[in-house]
């Protein structure tokens, strides 16, 4: 990771001489200075003894007080990370420096870790970084992180921050989380799928880990739902301190948002005194197009502005880039951030003056009745609307400009956003929960629980997979799974890649596909030349063995960032492909698979991905259309796609995009006949011509659904 490296380097490099020691010194003054200038610093001391007094607590503080970077520092310098006696640990040697002599006993004291969980990614390399910096050590050792696929932490981390998601999985390997003394759950009121699951576990570890200290940390007004959750567990609140934000509405809809916010930032700038705009955008597309287009009208009225510094910010954005972001504007210019959700609570910009706010967020959305999963473009809620507000009115008065009317505010958001268990596909976590001995899913303690047709359908999905038996226990193919922190369909294909001897080229493959549409360059100016680039690399098949010939490509020159700028290939998510296909390659001896190349074999390649996306079946039927042989959806290949002018007669997708029609992305050819060769659970009959052939689901399935449908009446 370029940032964290970049970081890593400054801190090796920083010189020996005094004068620059000195340096060093007033800095992290500064930043201990401007630690205290936090609104939760004055309640430190209360916060402790609540801490102290009392298992769980659910602290609740406006964005930017300190809650993410300032509680686990207070707990560690409050001695929260020193072993506990009940928890083994006797030892009062205070030593760190282990003498490691012949005959004596090695005395090791282990610290315990303040863990921490963030719902995303960036937050939690962002924040750590901060800290580390904070507390003045290398990122990585006493600060770490981890994220999938990378893990930055060490023997020597005691405070880790950490994606919800990670800590879902350590428990598989630590099921009482006994290295941990602390654990704040951040960010609650995102409300993500893997937060509300781990309300579930930590509430149930709490119970019989008393010395466990379980923080419950919010930004908005949920507070009292956690708190009942919690068994009525206190709620501390951290006043903050907030300027007045004047908001302002179009008159009219906006046809087109991303113009509106173009525009809207640039009245701003040559109207309004200094000051920095924050704009909300939904994902990469949209703040690359915003950003283009800024960059374009700005170099138009050349020298006659002032400057203005355009900085994006989304989850895929490499590191280095995202630490610009929190670099003050130069004088006399203006910083405008074109950012996801991310900065509406996760990360605090100091600086911001006015708010840009479309009304719209990139949501996973789960149609049950299905199982179709989709990325769609939704109007956020009110309280999301509210919270893009507040981002305004931190340093001083502030502004925000939302592009909607007054009366769709009040007539057509949402109070709230719906949680995430409510609308997406729960394979993923049903594998989970099952490998730790939770089988009753049904009866699990959520907070909100999921619709009984999710996790039926789960179930469902589960045992056609192959993951679970007909009495809806955990298989010994499951149990492989869920070694791997992927959707249960990637996970399937790879442990299939056994049979076909291919382990190599489909790793590959589900490496490319989880960096997500990043790989090829499509630059405005130049795209007929990308998409020729492009095209080149297409392979007889289908689009995942595109990519695998990409990959393998690029991995002949050595990994060439040369080559990919002439080939129109984004060279950081080919890096990422790389990192991930490393550590999915790391988790393949658990699973004692082999890893076997056989390039030439593109039917074992497919035969694989067939045993993991059979439900992603489509058949052609006329006009370019295509039906999904589960339930007869009308679906589209992509453009994009190499099979786009060859319609096949049976394709299976990766995944679906809602765009104006429902398009399949990533699509691969497969005959018939593998259908029931690679999913025995699934087709009952050798040609899929005939609607009878997918197989009923077994009895128990059925019982199941009774048991919810008591359970949900
Ligand atoms: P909360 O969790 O309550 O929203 P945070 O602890 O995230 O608050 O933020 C506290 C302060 O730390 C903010 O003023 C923010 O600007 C600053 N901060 C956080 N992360 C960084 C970073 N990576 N670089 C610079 N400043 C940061
Ligand atoms: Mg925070």
């Amino acid at each position: 990771i370029p940032g964290v490296n970049q970081i890593l380097q400054q801190q090796k490099e920083k010189p020996k001489l005094h004068e620059h020691e000195d340096e060093n010194k007033r800095k992290h003054r500064e930043l201990q200075e401007s630690r205290k200038t936090l609104p939760i610093y004055r309640f430190r001391e209360d916060l402790i003894n609540a801490i102290r007094e009392h298992q769980v607590l659910i602290i609740e503080g406006e964005t930017g007080s300190g809650k993410t970077t300032q509680l686990t520092q207070y707990l560690y310098e409050e001695g929260f990370c020193e072993a506990d006696i009940e928890e083994g640990d006797e030892d009062e040697d205070d030593d760190d420096n282990e003498i490691n002599l012949p005959g004596v006993k090695k005395k090791t004291k282990k610290k315990m870790m303040i863990g921490c969980t963030q719902p995303r990614r960036v937050a939690a390399m962002s924040v750590a970084a901060r800290v580390a910096e904070e507390m003045n050590v290398k990122l990585g050792r006493e600060v770490g992180y981890s994220i999938r696929f990378e893990d930055c932490s060490s023997d020597r981390t005691v405070i880790k921050y950490m994606t919800d998601g990670m800590l879902l999985r350590e428990f598989l390997g630590e099921p009482d989380l006994a290295s941990y003394s602390v654990l704040i759950v951040d960010e609650a009121h995102e409300r993500t799928l893997h937060t509300d699951i781990l309300f579930g576990l930590v509430k149930d570890i709490a119970r019989f880990r008393p010395k466990l200290k379980l923080l419950i940390s919010s930004a908005t007004l949920d507070a009292d739902k956690f708190s009942q959750f919690f068994d009525d567990a206190p709620i501390f609140r951290i006043p903050g301190r907030r300027f007045p934000v004047d908001i302002y509405y179009t008159k009219a809809p906006e046809a087109d948002y991303i113009d509106a916010a173009v525009v809207t930032v640039l009245q701003i700038h040559v109207t309004q005194p200094l000051g920095d705009i924050l704009v909300f955008l939904t994902g990469q597309e949209e703040i690359e197009s915003a950003n283009e287009m800024l960059l374009e009208r700005t170099r138009r009225l050349g020298s006659k502005i002032k400057e203005l510094i355009v900085l994006p910010i989304y989850s895929t954005l490499p590191s280095d880039m995202q630490i610009k972001i929190f670099e003050p504007a130069p004088p006399g210019a203006r910083k405008v951030i074109l950012a996801t959700n991310i900065a509406e609570t996760s990360l605090t910009i100091d600086g911001i003056v006015f708010v840009i706010d479309p009304g719209f967020c990139k949501q996973k959305t789960y149609n049950a009745r299905n199982g179709m999963e989709a990325l769609t473009i939704t109007p956020i809620s009110k309280a999301s609307a509210n919270q893009r507000a507040g981002r305004a009115g931190r340093v001083a008065p502030g502004k925000c400009f939302r592009l909607y009317t007054a009366w769709a505010y009040q007539h057509e958001l949402d109070e709230n956003a719906i949680p995430e268990i409510q609308r997406t596909n729960l394979g993923n976590v049903v594998l989970l929960l099952k490998s730790l001995g939770i089988n009753d899913l049904v009866n699990f303690d959520y907070m909100d629980p999921p619709p009984m047709e999710t996790l039926r359908l789960a179930f469902e999905q589960l045992y056609a997979l192959g993951a679970l038996n007909h009495k809806v226990e955990l298989t010994k193919l499951g149990r492989r799974m869920a070694e791997f922190p992927l959707d249960p369909m990637l996970s399937k294909t790879i442990l299939a890649s056994e049979t076909y001897k291919c382990s190599s080229e489909i790793l590959t493959i589900v490496s490319m596909l989880s960096v997500n549409n990043s790989i090829f360059f499509r630059p405005k100016d130049k795209m007929l030349l990308a998409d020729t680039a492009r095209q080149a690399f297409f392979a007889p098949g289908g689009d995942h063995l595109t990519l695998l010939n990409v990959y393998n490509q690029w991995k002949d020159t050595n990994y060439s960032t040369q080559w990919c700028f002439e080939n129109f290939i984004q060279f950081r998510s080919m890096n990422r492909a790389r990192q991930v296909r490393d550590q999915l390659e790391a988790l393949m001896e658990r699973v004692e698979i082999e890893i076997q190349s056989n390039p030439a074999d593109t039917v074992g390649i497919r035969k694989s991905i067939c045993a993991g996306f059979f439900y992603h079946t489509t058949k052609f039927s006329k006009n370019g259309m295509y039906k999904t042989v589960r339930h007869q959806q009308t679906v589209l290949i992509h453009p994009n796609s190499c099979l786009f002018d060859q319609i096949p007669r049976y394709v299976i997708y990766f995944e679906l995009v809602l765009t104006t029609k429902e398009y399949m992305r990533q699509v691969i050819e497969i005959e018939n006949e593998w259908l029931r060769e690679t999913a025995p659970h699934f087709y009952k009959t050798k040609k899929l011509d005939d609607d009878e052939s997918v197989k009923k689901m077994p009895k128990v399935l059925g019982k199941i659904k009774a048991e919810l449908e008591r359970n949900y009446s």
